[in-house]
C-alpha cells in the first residue's frame, strides 16, 4: 500500500501527510467513512511514523515498513473484537493501555489500533476515555469504525477525524448496464410475455448479485493475504476470520446497495415523465422495501422475485401509455 493508492481521497490524504511531515499529528484519530481502507490507512501512518528511511513518510521497503505494513511490528499493535462476542472488552482495553506506556522497543512512536471501534462495551469506552485524557508520550491511537455513532461523545471529541470515502467507480459498473438494459429494453419489446421479461430481469439481477458476492470474498481475501495469519495461534485466528466474515458482508451489502439503486434510479426517471402512474410509486415502495428488508437479512431470492413483479406490472402500464 501507498499514498497513491488512496485515491479516491486525495485531499484528506494530503491533509495528513502534511501533518506527518511536519511532525504534528494529533494523540488520537477516528479513521471513518464507507472506505475498505480504513486499516490501510491506519497501516500507513503507523508506517510513516517509523520508517526508517523517510522522515514523515514511508519507504515500503524498510525493515520497519515491512513489519507494520504486514502487523508484525511490536511497537504497533492492533486491538480486534473477540471472535464470538464480536465485542471489544475492558480487558483488551486494559492491555492496549499497559503497552501504551511501555517505550517503544524498535520504532519511534507506537501506535494502538482499534479495529471496529463501534465494539467496545461501554465499560471499556470508559476505561479507554481515560487513557485518551492522559494520553502516554510518543504513542498515537487510530480507532476504526464504520459506525462512530457507536461511540460515547466524550470519546469522539477527543479523536481527530479522518473521513474516507468510498471508492465508487466513476462509470456504471458492467453487471448495473446488465440491468439497465434489461430495464431500458423493456417498452421496446412489446411483443414478448410480461413474464418472460420478469424473469430475464430476475435472472440478470440474482446473477449480478452472486457476482458481488464472489467479488466481495476475493477482495477482502486479497486484503488478508500475506500477512502471515497462518502462523498466529488458533484464538487469533478465529478472530481475523470473523473480521472477515464481517468484511465480506460489509462489502457485498456495498455492492448489492449499488446494484438495488439502479432499480431506484430508473423508477424514479419513468415517475418523472408519468407521475400520475400508480403503479409506478407502488413499484418504487416495493422496491424500497425490498430494500429496507435484505438489510435484514430476509430470503433475498424471494423478495427479489415479488418485487420484479410489482416493477414488472408498472414497466407495463408504462410501455402501453
Ligand atoms: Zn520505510
Amino acid at each position: 500500500m501507498a499514498w497513491s493508492d488512496f485515491k479516491q481521497n486525495a485531499a484528506t490524504i494530503r491533509f495528513v501527510q502534511k501533518a506527518l511531515l511536519a511532525g504534528r499529528l494529533g494523540h488520537a484519530y477516528l479513521i471513518t467513512g464507507e472506505s475498505h481502507q480504513k486499516l490501510g490507512l491506519a497501516r500507513q501512518i503507523a508506517a510513516a511514523l517509523n520508517c526508517a528511511g523517510a522522515t514523515g513518510d514511508a519507504c515500503g521497503q524498510c525493515n520497519s515498513c515491512r513489519k507494520i505494513l504486514t502487523d508484525h511490528h511490536p511497537d504497533v499493535r492492533l486491538f480486534r473484537p473477540e471472535s464470538k462476542s464480536r465485542r471489544i472488552d475492558i480487558d483488551t482495553v486494559r492491555e492496549l493501555e499497559r503497552v501504551s506506556f511501555l517505550k517503544a522497543s524498535e520504532g519511534r512512536t507506537k501506535v494502538g489500533i482499534l479495529v471496529d471501534a463501534d465494539r467496545l462495551t461501554q465499560p471499556a469506552q470508559d476505561a479507554f476515555l481515560k487513557t485518551l485524557e492522559e494520553p502516554p508520550k510518543n504513542t498515537l491511537f487510530l480507532l476504526i469504525t464504520s459506525e462512530p455513532e457507536q461511540l460515547k461523545y466524550t470519546i469522539l471529541s477527543r479523536c481527530l477525524r479522518i473521513n474516507l470515502f468510498q471508492e465508487e467507480p466513476a462509470e456504471p459498473s458492467e453487471r448495473q448496464k446488465n440491468i439497465l438494459s434489461v430495464l431500458r429494453g423493456w417498452k421496446s419489446a412489446p411483443n414478448q410475455s410480461s413474464l418472460f421479461q420478469t424473469y430475464r430481469l430476475a435472472d440478470a439481477f440474482q446473477k449480478a448479485l452472486d457476482e458481488a458476492k464472489e467479488e466481495a470474498e476475493t477482495k477482502v481475501q486479497a486484503d488478508y493475504e500475506g500477512k502471515g495469519y497462518e502462523n498466529l495461534d488458533a484464538a487469533q485466528r478465529e478472530k481475523i476470520e470473523a473480521e472477515k466474515d464481517a468484511a465480506v458482508k460489509a462489502e457485498y451489502r456495498r455492492q448489492r446497495d449499488h446494484l438495488v439503486r439502479v432499480l431506484e434510479d430508473h423508477l424514479r426517471d419513468m415517475s418523472i415523465s408519468a407521475p400520475s402512474n400508480r403503479k409506478l410509486v407502488r413499484a418504487f415502495d416495493a422496491v424500497e422495501r425490498m430494500h429496507a428488508r435484505f438489510e435484514r437479512n430476509m430470503n433475498e431470492g424471494l423478495l427479489l422475485e415479488v418485487t420484479l413483479m410489482q416493477l414488472a406490472e408498472a414497466l407495463e402500464s408504462q410501455g402501453r401509455s
